[in-house]
C-alpha cells in the first residue's frame, strides 16, 4: 500500500502545519482508494484543515459532529470521501518534532484509512525534498524542515508506515544539473 500526494494536498499539509506552529494542526484526507490488481493506493486529492479542532502543543482535539457533517456532505461527491486524518507534531523548546504516532494518535486510527503526521521544525540549514529509507518524504521550506510519514494500523492496532508518493514534491524546488537545451 502506498499513499500518493497530490499538488493540492501536499501545499494543504504544509500550509496548516505552519499556520499554527509551533501547535498542532489536524485535519482530513480527502480522496479515494485505487486498488489495482494485488496494489493497493490511497490517493490523497485534498488536506483539509480542521476550523473546529481545539489545538494545544501536544494534541489536538478532534470535533466529531464536525466530521460527521463532513462525511455526510462527501456522499454527495461519489469520487471523493474521508480515507483518513493529518495532524502536526512540532518542535517545542529543545527537542524536535518526533515522527511515531503517540499512543493517543494510535487510539483513533482505523485499519482501512490513511494516517499522515508532518512533522515541522525550524529550519537548521536548506534540505532538498526528498524520499527517505523508511518511506517518509522530507524537506525545507523557507523557515521550516517537514517530514511527512503515512500510518495505518492493523487489526491489532499495531502501526504500519505505508510509503508515500508525492512527485510534486520531489519536483518543484530541484534545480536541473545542467541546461536543459
Ligand atoms: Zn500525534
Amino acid at each position: 500500500m502506498t499513499v500518493y500526494v497530490s499538488q493540492s494536498a501536499f501545499w494543504g499539509l504544509l500550509i496548516s502545519a505552519v499556520e499554527v506552529y509551533k501547535r498542532e494542526c489536524f485535519g482530513l484526507l480527502i480522496g479515494y482508494r485505487d486498488r489495482r490488481g494485488p496494489q493497493e493506493t490511497f490517493i490523497v486529492e485534498h488536506a483539509i484543515p480542521y476550523q473546529t479542532s481545539r489545538r494545544r502543543h501536544k494534541g489536538v482535539e478532534s470535533n466529531p459532529r464536525a466530521h460527521r457533517r463532513i462525511e455526510r456532505f462527501l456522499r454527495s461527491i461519489p469520487q471523493l470521501s474521508v480515507i483518513g486524518d493529518f495532524h502536526s507534531h512540532t518542535m517545542w523548546g529543545y527537542s524536535r518534532a518526533a515522527n511515531h504516532p503517540s499512543e493517543t494518535d494510535l487510539e483513533g486510527m482505523r485499519p482501512e484509512n490513511a494516517y499522515l503526521i508532518v512533522g515541522v521544525n525550524d529550519r537548521l540549514r536548506e534540505v532538498p525534498w526528498n524520499y527517505n529509507d523508511d518511506g517518509s518524504l522530507s524537506g525545507t521550506t523557507d523557515d521550516h524542515h517537514f517530514r511527512l510519514t503515512a500510518y495505518t494500523v492493523t487489526g491489532a492496532r499495531e502501526p504500519r508506515r505505508l510509503p508515500i508518493l508525492c512527485p510534486y514534491a520531489i519536483g518543484f524546488d530541484a534545480r536541473p544539473l545542467r541546461a536543459v537545451k
